[in-house]
């Protein structure tokens, strides 16, 4: 199995898929996203700038991102392939990313683009409730994926709680930088031919066929 890449904007579902894909296919889910607010938990300096730059919806300097992805890629796991969520959000991160694949002799794979509206982000967004145990991801925005009892996830009876950075002000200029940073990288994989297009304004489960469908041809 290749690797797989998501690149979409804040809010997009591009972590609810590669939770999908990661059980369906057995592949590592790695999100820089939960790397750096697993790192942002931590009571040191480096915790707490993180934590600084995650509320304010910035990026994080782009080497203390490369070394927690590095090394979390070199290992084992990630030898048969992996789901990335969250990097590359930029074009000197692409070309690291490169340099990354060939030291740890990785191919790209494929990179899946989840096209969306702005209006549903913004929903999705206020919306969003993560499970602090599984991190399963709900909605309480939508009738199809809000919980079936109010704060409290319904595979594991965990709370459920809201990111930091999940209000409008921050997705704002989230979606700002994605805009200007992240999107101009579609050309760069485009030309590589191995861009797939999906529409991720459909429900949870129409997008996952649409991406199964990709990854089993391609397979
Ligand atoms: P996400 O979970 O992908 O929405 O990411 C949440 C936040 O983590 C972003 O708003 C950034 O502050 C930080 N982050 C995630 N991935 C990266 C990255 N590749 N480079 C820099 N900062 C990142």
């Amino acid at each position: 199995m290749k690797n797989i890449i998501f690149i979409a904007p804040p809010a997009a579902g591009k972590g609810t898929q590669s939770a999908i894909i990661e059980k369906k296919y057995n592949l590592p889910h790695i999100s820089t996203g939960d790397i750096l607010r697993d790192e942002a938990k931590k009571d040191s300096e480096l915790g707490r700038y993180i934590r600084e730059v995650l509320d304010s919806g910035s990026l994080v300097k782009d080497e203390i991102t490369y070394e927690l992805l590095y090394n979390r890629l070199s290992l084992d796991d990630c030898k048969n392939g992996y789901v990335l969520d969250g990097f590359p959000r930029n074009i000197e991160q692409a070309y690291k990313y490169d340099e990354i694949l060939s030291n740890l002799n990785q191919e790209l794979g494929y990179v899946i683009r989840l096209d969306i509206d702005e209006e549903t982000l913004e929903k999705r967004i206020t919306g969003r409730r993560i499970c602090e145990e599984c991190g399963t991801v709900y909605n309480i925005n939508s009738d199809n994926e809000k919980p079936k009892v109010e704060s409290i996830c319904d595979k594991c009876g965990h709370r459920l709680y809201q990111r930091n950075d999940d209000n409008i002000t921050s997705f704002k200029h989230r979606y700002d930088l994605y805009m200007e940073k992240t999107k101009p990288l579609l050309d760069y994989y485009a030309k590589k031919g191995i861009l797939y297009v999906i529409n991720g304004n459909d429900s949870v489960e129409s997008v996952a066929k649409e991406i199964d469908k990709v990854l089993k041809e391609g397979m």
